[in-house]
């Protein structure tokens, strides 16, 4: 392993709330995770299932440190694949935003996987604000899960 190739060592955020998360410090309904990285459903979800997916360590935003984007790319293919097949979604938005301007709002790198639905297709439908209805959040949770 040349220097270039050594990982940062695990950095932890004290005020972070997905730091939290991923150590189970917070609740979280947790879909998949590795060695590197967590994904969860959005709490504020804009589509059935929309998840994010966040590298363990505390990495602010895509442009700090090193390779925070390679380290969940696995994650992300495989949450993509994963929320498709259960939820019978017909598509899937990634985002990712990396500063105020891009409107990150936590400085927790995170990926966004949105299943997105024939009913309500193209991008300028993304963003829904009104957050999902009652139960949808557990009801789309315990549908991931039962495909297990
Ligand atoms: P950003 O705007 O930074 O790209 O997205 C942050 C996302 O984190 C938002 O979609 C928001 O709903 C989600 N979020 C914020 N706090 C929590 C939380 O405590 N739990 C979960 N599961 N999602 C959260
Ligand atoms: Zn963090």
């Amino acid at each position: 392993m040349t220097p270039f190739e050594m990982p940062e060592p695990q950095h932890s955020d004290p005020n972070c709330i997905f730091c939290k998360i991923v150590s189970g410090e917070l609740p979280a309904r947790r879909i998949y995770e590795d060695d590197r990285a967590v994904a969860f459903l959005d709490i504020a979800a804009w589509h059935r299932g929309h998840s994010l997916v966040v590298p363990r360590r505390h990495v602010s935003d895509v442009t700090t440190g090193t390779g925070s984007l390679s380290e969940i790319a696995p994650a992300v293919d495989a949450v993509a694949k994963l929320l498709k097949q259960r939820l019978a979604a017909d598509g899937i938005n990634l985002l990712l935003s990396a500063g105020d301007a891009a409107g990150q709002e936590v400085f927790h790198t995170h990926m966004h996987v949105v299943p997105r639905y024939a009913d309500e297709p193209g991008l300028r439908l993304l963003i829904n604000p009104d957050g999902p209805p009652d139960g949808e959040l557990e009801s789309v949770y315990r549908q991931i899960q039962a495909g297990a």
